[in-house]
């Protein structure tokens, strides 16, 4: 048995653009590792009709997840709206008071008698404990869906999530919800448009008599150059698993980079890692952004020697040994350009790196001509024995540019790993 669940997120702050909503991505997250998929979330206002609505709308699921509205100010209404929905009496819950009372002792405040009516919560709730703030969550039976209240403050509500688990387990274990997650893959692809990913892939599925199964979810998130794949299936027998994963690499090909959560920055690392090898960084367009990309992995200092922002030409001549007349004849949006950096900064950085990216480019808006728009990117990697080179013109704004550009050098410095059979796709994480 799969559970189903509603989120709904009380505020108008919520609605008027106060508050950028971020409380149901992250109970979707923790839910969906617990096996229980998120049908829904909506956004209400602090009102008592339009939470109660919300409640009754919810009635394709098991539990319903609600955040926000617990304060003590007269437009914090969640209790009376759910004690509304379940058509019982809101009351002073002695443990609620010992909760609130204890919480404001911490704090060293006085008790202020407005801020008992945190402790009032629909007859028959059960309190969920507040490690962090004042006001206790609560659970209420409602029409056979647990209601779950907690507050609006994330860290808060986080702090509270554990408690939601266990009283999930509890109460619906007992009615055959085993609690285990659907076992799902992440298949990271780099290079080909979503369309493309989806012609390879749907007749996999097709062939598996996996189309429209309402046990297995095929879902594709796209980022600039990236589509992740991610396929959960629930009761599908293990060796049919296997075999749906075995096709999907088979259709997929060599834009298939990984499986599983990590990203290039991180199966780049941990191949060299492998292999005893490092690189470094020389850009210019994208101001840092592999390094950055980089050095965003713990541990990274093994295999990764630093990068050099060569802006200015005279970064290039000086500390990349690129020579002033290559700079002029070429430009310094050339393929001996990037070469050179890829080159220089091997040599350039103490320690002598085995592998060097070089990525010079015009991110605009201004700069473009007409042999070289905007968004004309040279980027090359170079590790002793080879030297690749690719040119590019990127699409977008300044930031997408910047963003394409660090993808696809670390695209091919991937591929150069590859290139040598150093890399491969399985789960690294
Ligand atoms: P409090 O005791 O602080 O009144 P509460 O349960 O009543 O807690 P709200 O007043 O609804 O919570 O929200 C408090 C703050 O938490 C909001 O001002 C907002 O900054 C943040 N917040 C509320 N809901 C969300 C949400 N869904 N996503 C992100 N932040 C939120």
């Amino acid at each position: 048995m799969g559970l189903r669940a509603e989120i709904i997120c009380i505020g108008d702050e919520l609605l008027t653009g106060g508050t950028v909503e971020t409380n149901s991505a992250e109970i979707g997250r923790f839910l969906r590792r617990r096996g229980v998929a998120v049908r829904r979330a909506v956004s209400v206002a602090d009102s008592l009709a339009a939470i109660v609505g919300a409640l009754r709308e919810a009635t394709e699921v098991d539990l319903c997840v609600i955040t926000g509205g617990l304060g003590p100010t007269s437009d914090d209404l969640t209790s009376s709206a759910v004690a509304k929905a379940a058509g019982v009496d809101c009351g002073r819950l002695a443990e609620a008071v010992a909760e609130v009372e204890a919480a404001l002792a911490r704090r060293g405040h006085e008790l202020d008698p407005i801020q008992l009516r945190q402790a009032e919560v629909p007859v028959g709730a059960a309190l969920i404990l507040n490690p962090v703030g004042i006001a206790p969550g609560f659970a209420l039976e409602i029409e056979g869906r647990l209601v779950v209240a907690l507050p609006g403050v994330p860290a808060e509500m986080r702090s509270m999530l554990d408690s939601v688990a266990e009283l999930c387990a509890e109460h619906f274990v007992k009615k055959g919800w085993s609690g285990e997650p659907r076992a799902r893959q992440i298949f990271r692809c780099f290079g080909l448009r979503e369309a493309a990913i989806v012609a390879l892939v749907e007749p996999v599925f097709a062939e598996l008599g996996l189309v429209g199964e309402a046990s297995v979810g095929i879902h594709y998130r796209a980022a600039g150059p990236e589509v992740d794949l991610t396929v959960d299936v629930e009761e599908l027998e293990i060796a049919d698993a296997a075999a749906l994963e075995a096709r999907l690499r088979e259709a997929l090909g060599e834009a298939l980079y990984g499986l599983g959560e990590a990203g290039l920055a991180v199966r780049i690392a941990e191949c060299l890692k492998a292999h005893g090898l490092t690189l470094a960084t020389a850009e210019s367009c994208t101001g840092g952004r592999v390094a950055a990309a980089m050095t965003g992995i713990a541990g990274v200092s093994a295999c990764f020697h630093g990068g050099i922002v060569a802006y200015h030409n005279g970064i290039k001549e000086k500390v990349l040994g690129i020579p002033a007349e290559v700079l002029e004849t070429h430009g310094a949006v050339s393929e001996p350009v990037a070469r050179g950096m890829a080159d220089g900064v091997r040599a350039a950085l103490e320690g002598h790196a085995d592998l060097g990216v070089g990525i010079t480019g015009i991110a605009g808006p201004g700069g473009g001509s007409e042999a070289k728009p905007v968004g004309t990117v040279d980027i090359a990697v170079s590790d002793g024995e080879a030297s690749h080179y690719r040119r590019f013109l990127f699409r977008g704004d300044r930031s997408a540019i910047q963003r394409d550009a660090t993808a696809w050098a670390l695209w091919m410095v991937f591929q150069r790993l590859r290139e040598r059979g150093l890399s491969s796709v399985d789960l690294v994480d």
